[in-house]
């Protein structure tokens, strides 16, 4: 029948797109038009990222309010732990959900400086285990939580820091989105682990679409993420250009994401560093296709 026929088909893979508050009007500006050019790809949702220190969180409430506003995107606030009371951040899950936002991210958060040791702050919350069961006392959000497939560098042990995801999943996080990674095989292997273990929540890896290598060499020792040896000499000599630098991160990334897609993977994170196209590139080549407004309204139109 036509009805039938007008049916959307289902998205072959579940989308979500991570963006970090920005700064500055030009880089506030380069966030809106990232957001405008992947919305139509119909993302599950899309987060924002948190920071400590007054004017950080600022950020966060103004950009995830924007997309509230501005966009029928589903915002995913991310909440921490770091250098605030219970009450503190109790009062920023309540402002978060008076204002509609129904799924938050919970995390311990970056140290605040760095290197330091990380200790808890007295009447806080001290692990993002217990942001979940605080958040989810107070409110029916969805929670997702952070996973380490190269194990947290802080963690005493990989069955510890499993443990820990156990714990966060238990406490009443649905989704587990993974710190970004190189190696497909330390990804695999991690979810085997921890389906073993009894964690039945989805896993989705999280995608880091790399154009500038140093800064993402840095990024990943401090993350403990691995980078391997033959990732790093494809960047070799490329320096002081960006245009070769971005077709060959963008073949490296699209081999990763086919790569994972093969292995049955269903559910992609992006972090887009608030960059449209090599996300939008790499979700293309997933087969998702945008959609025009109709397709809200039910009626599948793909441009
Ligand atoms: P936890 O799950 O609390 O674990 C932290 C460490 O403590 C682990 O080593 C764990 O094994 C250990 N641990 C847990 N419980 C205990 C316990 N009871 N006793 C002893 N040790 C314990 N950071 C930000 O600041 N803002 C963000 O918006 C942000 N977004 C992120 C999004 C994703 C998807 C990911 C993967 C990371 C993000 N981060 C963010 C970084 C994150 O905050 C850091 O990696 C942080 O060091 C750990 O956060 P967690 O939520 O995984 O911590």
């Amino acid at each position: 029948s036509s009805a039938s026929a007008a049916a959307p088909a289902p998205a072959p893979f579940q989308i979500s797109f991570e963006f970090f508050p920005p700064k500055t009007d030009e880089m506030e500006a380069t966030l809106w038009k990232s957001i405008q050019r992947l919305a139509p790809l119909t993302p599950h949702f899309v987060s924002v990222t948190y920071g400590a220190g007054g004017s950080t969180r600022e950020r966060t409430h103004h950009t995830v309010h924007r997309i509230l506003q501005e966009t029928s995107l589903v915002p995913a606030a991310h909440l921490t732990c770091v250098a605030a009371t219970r009450e503190e951040i109790d009062a920023v899950a309540d402002d978060y959900w008076n204002a509609g936002v129904r799924h938050v991210v919970a995390l311990r958060g970056d140290i605040p400086g760095g290197d330091a040791p990380y200790f808890p702050t007295p009447g806080g919350y001290a692990y993002a285990a217990e942001l979940v069961e605080g958040l989810r006392k107070r409110r029916d959000f969805e929670v997702s939580v952070a996973a380490y497939p190269e194990v947290h560098p802080e963690a005493k042990s990989p069955q510890e820091d499993l443990d820990n995801l156990k714990r966060k999943l238990d406490a009443g996080a649905t989704r587990a989105i993974t710190q970004f990674f190189f190696d497909n095989w330390a990804y695999l292997r991690f979810v085997d682990r921890a389906r073993k273990a009894g964690i039945t929540a989805p896993i989705v890896p999280g995608i880091m679409p790399v154009t500038n290598f140093t800064q993402t060499a840095k990024f990943a020792k401090v993350a403990g993420a691995s980078v391997p040896s033959a990732f790093a000499k494809h960047f070799e000599g490329l320096e002081d250009d960006p245009e070769t630098r971005k077709l060959v991160a963008a073949s490296l990334v699209a081999e990763q994401v086919t790569q994972l897609a093969q292995a049955g993977v269903k559910e992609f994170h992006f972090y887009t560093l608030n960059r449209a196209d090599l996300t939008y590139a790499i979700c293309h080549l997933l087969g998702l296709r945008a959609r025009t407004v109709q397709a809200d309204r039910g009626t599948e139109a793909a441009s």
